[in-house]
């Protein structure tokens, strides 16, 4: 962190001496909120929920950040060492979480590193889930090679002029893409509860209602890849899915999701400040389905609703 380059910015900050880089974060890890959490794909949530920390700032910046509470730079938090990090770790396995799912990380990435360490030393079992922007060095992520069980990895847009508009980063896309690759090469394929595979796992959900409960299998190692869909922006959706399809085949499941909702700051970006309508999302769907996509999860109606976002209330629980 002398001159860091955890991220793709790299800005060469110099953390240790108390500077701050594009991330907004100094040298030591601030966690936001740390809660058993409901809402991530039914396998990662399963009935008892994901043990979920949020790391305060973030290398993105999206002007649409659905977390924008605590994204930025004056994100309230609480500094933690990595002994307290673990202790959180394993306060929310007997908490009853499925796996530690640790949202927005990579400008912490060395001290979580050694907080996962003394974890597992300390008895943490469960997955870890690293939960991503997508925006992420390759050289970083193979510092988790061997740590990180499933990688829970956005891919936002494809376009340069999109994702400079909303991210000021127009290398957003060939970035994402290698780092999906380094993800899919650490995990391998998708592994589920009682060693199913993706086709077992897919046939398993067959005989699910969508009233009950989920009492599908968890997921224990793979890679999902995210893909929130913008208000009109339905071409550039397709876009990624082709791609992601094309060079990823079945190694890893796509999340199509249509929670987008609208923050204040791009209130004046007229395309943007709406929900995405159901005809957009299910053209989408439709055209991942028509294209081949077995490994897939979609959204039903009404998920754009706000309480999808946590309270970021300063709850951490462990510590
Ligand atoms: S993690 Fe933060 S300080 Fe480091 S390169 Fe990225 S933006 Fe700069």
């Amino acid at each position: 962190m002398g001159s860091c380059r955890l991220c793709p910015r790299m800005c060469g900050a110099d953390r240790e001496k108390g500077e701050k880089g594009y991330c907004g974060q100094g040298a030591h890890m601030r966690i936001a909120r740390a809660s058993l959490h409901a809402w991530e794909e039914p396998c990662i949530s399963g009935t008892g929920g994901s043990g979920t920390v949020f790391f305060c700032g973030c290398p993105l910046g999206c002007v649409i950040c659905q977390n924008a509470a605590i994204s930025g730079r004056k994100a309230p938090g609480r500094e933690v060492a990595p002994g307290e990090l673990a202790e959180v770790c394993l306060y929310l396995q007997e908490a009853g979480a499925h796996n530690i799912n640790l949202v927005t990380a990579v400008h912490f990435v060395p001290e979580v590193v050694r907080s996962l360490a003394i974890a597992v030393r300390r008895g943490l079992t469960i997955p870890i889930v690293y939960n991503t922007s997508g925006y992420e060095n390759v050289e970083t992520l193979r510092m988790l090679d061997g740590l990180v069980d499933i990688y829970l990895a956005d891919c936002k847009y494809f376009s340069p002029v999109l994702s400079q508009r909303i991210s000021r980063a127009p290398d957003y896309f060939t970035v994402c893409m290698e780092a999906v690759a380094e993800m899919i090469r650490q995990t391998g394929d998708p592994v589920f509860a009682g060693g199913l595979d993706a086709a077992a796992y897919n046939a398993s959900l067959e005989d699910l209602t969508e009233e009950a409960d989920y009492a599908g299998a968890l997921m224990e190692r793979g890679t999902i890849v995210r893909h929130l869909m913008l208000p009109g922006q339905l071409s550039d959706s397709l876009r990624v899915v082709d791609e992601l399809m094309s060079r990823f085949g079945d190694h890893f499941y796509l999340s199509l999701m249509n929670q987008y909702t609208p923050m204040p700051l791009i209130a004046d970006q007229t395309d943007l400040n709406r929900r995405v309508s159901e005809e957009e999302y299910e053209k989408l769907v439709d055209h991942a389905i028509a294209a081949g996509l077995k490994n897939g999860f979609f959204q039903g109606e009404g998920t754009a609703e706000e309480s999808f976002i946590p309270p970021f209330d300063g709850t951490i629980l462990g510590i």
